[in-house]
């Protein structure tokens, strides 16, 4: 079932769904199906799970020195299939277009199909580490627009090299949205703009980058809204749960953290209390984007679930 079938099926309602990330190496398998056991109760019609590029090491190897592609969490596809045989949910594996051709990338659909898969999030990348800015692979994508355009010609049966009267797929694709302006972009308008590129080119539902004040969200839908960007845009929430995060999260996301909670965390004497302070606070951002209407709350869970299942009790 498409994503946008299950928002519009629920008339209002606002849905629950998580991300996960696929462990390390493929250690924790069962840790990371145990943590999300508990979220089942509160109904995710779907559950992402991210999908991480080749990174590189270097290893001697007989007395040369060799740089060796290694993929640090691999099994997003083994992932979604685990999930969707235990907990019957659809599971929303995230696409890439570093480190892939388009043929690869063709390929890659194809398997997603053949699995079940119906939705995917379609999405750039980041640079590779040691890179000051994103390369793709040498006959892959460039920006997640082109991304989805592949996807929507293979909905209409036109694959790289071949046309067809009809091809089987059907996918329904989300793309991410940054209320705080993705890095690169010049400007937030410049953003937006590039941001209607991947709806012209079929995006279904818009997932946003994780924000701690609402009122970035409202703005930036009511901007989307303004130039023509009509699809569901899921607001993306994440608990913060340690001091360290103040500093982080501004560092790897680009975004600010308000004022209030900041304090908050600060006067914490304990992590407990920290924790306690995030969960406050995303339980009273999710209540008034709740009471906004937003389609889903879509919660970040870095694969752990005992905080987000404090704030999913106390909002569904
Ligand atoms: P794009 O939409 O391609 O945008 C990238 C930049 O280029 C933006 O500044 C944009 O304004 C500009 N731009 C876009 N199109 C054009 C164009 N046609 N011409 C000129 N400029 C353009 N990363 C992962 O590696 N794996 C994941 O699983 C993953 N999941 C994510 C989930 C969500 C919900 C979000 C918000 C992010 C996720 N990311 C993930 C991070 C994401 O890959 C990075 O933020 C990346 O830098 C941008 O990806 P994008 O799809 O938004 O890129």
């Amino acid at each position: 079932t498409k994503i946008t079938e299950y928002f519009n099926q629920a008339k209002g309602k606002t849905l629950f769904s998580l991300e996960i990330i696929p462990p390390m190496k493929g250690s924790n398998f069962g840790d990371l199906m145990q943590n999300i056991e508990p979220l089942m109760e509160f109904n995710p019609p779907f559950i992402e799970v991210t999908y991480h590029r080749e990174e590189y090491i270097t290893k001697e190897v007989n007395g040369e020195t060799k740089r060796i592609p290694i993929r640090k969490r691999p099994g997003t596809l083994g992932i979604c299939a685990a999930i969707m045989q235990k907990f019957k949910v659809e599971a929303v594996p995230h696409v890439i277009c570093g480190g892939f051709t388009k043929e690869e990338t063709e390929d890659f659909l194809i398997d997603l199909h053949y699995l079940g898969i119906e939705n995917i999030l379609a999405l750039r990348g980041d640079q590779e580490k040691g890179e000051t800015h994103f390369i793709p692979k040498s006959g892959g994508h460039a920006f997640a627009n082109e991304l989805v355009e592949q996807i929507s010609a293979m909905n209409q049966g036109k694959l790289l090299y071949e046309e067809t009267e009809s091809f089987p797929t059907n996918f329904c694709v989300g793309v991410a949205g940054y209320p705080e302006k993705h890095f690169e972009a010049i400007s937030l308008e410049e953003d937006l703009q590039n941001l209607k590129r991947k709806v012209d080119a079929g995006a279904d539902y818009i997932v946003t980058q994780m924000f701690f004040d609402n009122r970035k969200y409202f703005d930036f839908v009511d901007k989307c809204r303004a130039i023509g960007i009509n699809v569901p845009i899921i607001p993306g929430l994440k608990p913060l749960s340690t001091a360290r995060q103040l500093q982080i999260l501004p560092e790897i996301f680009f975004l600010d953290i308000p004022e209030d909670l900041q304090k908050a965390v600060k006067a914490c004497t304990a992590p407990e209390q920290i924790k306690q302070v995030g969960i406050e606070w995303t339980i009273a951002q999710g209540r008034e984007l709740m009471q906004a209407g937003v389609p889903a709350l879509h919660f970040y869970t870095m694969s752990k679930s005992d905080n987000v299942q404090a704030i999913a009790k106390s909002l569904f």
